[in-house]
């Protein structure tokens, strides 16, 4: 939904400065479908917005639902780009994770998007119809969106524009009226993204995709950590926690002999007393398995790991990833045949330039 593109119509019929909030009201707090729906609009502008600015951009493919109530929708842009979008319930809040991008570039090893490769970046408007779609689906439910994540498909700061556009959308309190505290992006670690937000008033949250605590094996889950080794991240992260003085969360998946040993919890917990004492928190993340022959810990592997941490007094919380009977987990997001739909969208973008 690209609400500048629906601005831009009003002010190309002349339509007086009152109708704008009303068409916010439309789109942010009344959810609605079709400009059909917009009773508040006269029938000429109705039809010169659906005709110039349609609510919807992205076509719903298909809805899955999970035991756990998770639903994830599979959605496709206008030249054929896959991106997901999942819905997940926890007592009486709703958090949607969403796709900043269709595909990813980075290739981390334990994720299923990045067998897909890189399709394009979604636009603001592409990933705010995304919350629009969450926040219909909690509706039927009575209820509201409480957190949005940016950690389905994509690195979102390889797209920090469209990103940041869209935290504003949905900041908006006379549109969406999400709290800035209530988003939170989530990078595998690409510096000159972190360096942006530094300059960022908005206060949303950041989340760091750690999942090792050295090198030669952060390297080998994600490869970004050759362009970026920890060392620099760390240091990175640290002026980003003395400008800012927010928070940083830091995400781990317990991979089964692979991250879960002794001296990497111990490492972990000195890496992060080091360079963030007293500004961070760790997920530990029950992995989900994607095909990668990467596999859960063990629970008493589990229960090891937090001990350290306890012990090391490192603030964690263990999470489960809902929705995995759907792929709709952390690290489950791919849609089959998306990468060769990518590269026939792209192909065809070539032969019609
Ligand atoms: S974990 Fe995130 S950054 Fe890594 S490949 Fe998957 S989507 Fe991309």
């Amino acid at each position: 939904m690209d609400l500048d593109a629906a601005l831009a119509v009003l002010a190309e019929e002349g339509a007086p400065n009152y109708r704008a909030d009303q068409v916010r009201q439309a789109v942010s707090r009344d959810f609605i479908d079709s400009w059909d729906e917009a009773s508040t609009l006269p029938k000429g502008l109705r039809t010169a917005l659906e005709e110039r600015a349609p609510i919807h951009e992205l076509v719903l493919e298909e809805e899955q639902r999970a035991k756990d109530g998770t639903v994830k929708a599979r959605f496709s842009t206008s030249d054929g780009f896959p991106a997901e979008a999942v819905l997940m319930r926890s007592k009486d809040r709703y958090t949607v994770c969403l796709s900043s991008q269709s595909g990813c570039a980075l290739k981390c090893a334990f994720c299923a998007t990045g067998t897909m490769g890189l399709g394009r970046s979604l636009t603001k408007g592409e990933i705010y119809e995304q919350l629009l779609w969450a926040a219909r689906t909690a509706r039927k439910s009575d209820a509201r969106i409480r957190n949005v994540v940016m950690m389905g498909m994509g690195e979102p700061l390889q797209n920090l524009d469209n990103v940041l556009g869209f935290c504003h959308l949905a900041n908006d309190p006379d549109g969406f009226g999400l709290g800035a505290r209530s988003i939170a992006i989530s990078t595998a670690g690409w510096l000159p993204g972190i360096d942006a937000l530094i300059e960022e008033p908005m206060q949303v949250k950041l989340a760091i995709s750690l999942h090792a605590p050295d090198d030669v094996l952060r390297t080998e889950l994600m490869p970004v950590n050759k362009r970026y080794p920890i060392a620099e991240l760390m240091k990175t992260l640290k002026r980003y926690r003395t400008a800012t003085r927010r928070r940083v969360y830091v995400e781990y998946l317990l991979l089964d002999q692979v991250n879960d040993r002794v001296e990497q919890a111990e490492r972990l917990a000195d890496l992060l007393h080091e360079h963030l004492p007293g500004g961070h928190h760790v997920n530990l993340i029950w992995y989900n398995p994607t095909g990668s022959g990467l596999n859960a810990s063990a629970p008493e592997r589990v229960e090891r790991f937090q001990a350290i941490l306890e012990k090391r007094r490192i603030p964690f919380t263990l999470r489960r990833s809902k929705g995995s009977d759907i792929d709709a987990a952390c690290g489950q997001l791919a849609v089959k045949g998306a990468a060769a739909a990518a590269r026939a969208a792209k192909r065809a973008e070539r032969e019609t330039a």
